[in-house]
């Protein structure tokens, strides 16, 4: 372990934190959000390549809370809906209950390629179809997975931080 690693991990720690630059110009509806943004995640079929960069967007060093971004545990809590996978035929009622859960307005974000077109799963046995053919997509996310930097773009966008 290196000196210069002790610093920016114990020492320092916000050193860890990647510059994003400055605030993307708010596409979606950051004027309802004032800013901030509760996020309930559903996987409803994913590899879990996409929750890999979704964990590495909130971790230290990407630190997506810092744009007033948050992950919380319960739909009643929540703004918007994060969906990843496909949806699989078990997970039609649950994503759906879920939404019906969450207080209005509310948004659904849809991530990666599979959660939009079923991506490797298109056609697959277990597979009901991409997230918009189950509820309403607002905003997409694109990739196999997403990078990090995109995901925090994208939110950030959303808040307009
Ligand atoms: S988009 Fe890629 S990483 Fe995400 S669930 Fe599908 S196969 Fe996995």
């Amino acid at each position: 372990m290196s000196f210069r690693f002790l610093y920016q991990t114990v020492v320092h720690p916000r050193k860890v934190v990647k510059d994003l630059g400055d605030a993307p110009t708010p596409q979606y509806t950051a004027a309802t959000l004032h800013g901030s943004l509760q996020i309930r995640h559903v996987d409803a079929g994913s590899c879990n390549g996409c929750e890999l960069e979704v964990t590495s967007a909130f971790a230290p060093v990407y630190d997506a809370e810092r744009f007033g971004v948050r992950l919380v545990a319960s739909p009643r809590h929540a703004d918007a809906l994060l969906v990843t996978g496909p949806v699989t035929k078990n997970m039609v009622e649950p994503l759906r209950k879920t939404l019906e859960a969450m207080p209005e307005p509310r948004l659904v974000i849809s991530l990666g390629d599979c959660a939009h077109n079923c991506g490797i799963f298109n056609g697959a046995y277990g597979v009901e179809g991409s997230v918009s053919d189950v509820v309403n997509v607002d905003v997409h996310i694109a990739g196999c997975p997403p990078r990090p930097e995109v995901i925090v773009e994208t939110l950030r966008g959303l808040t307009g931080r």
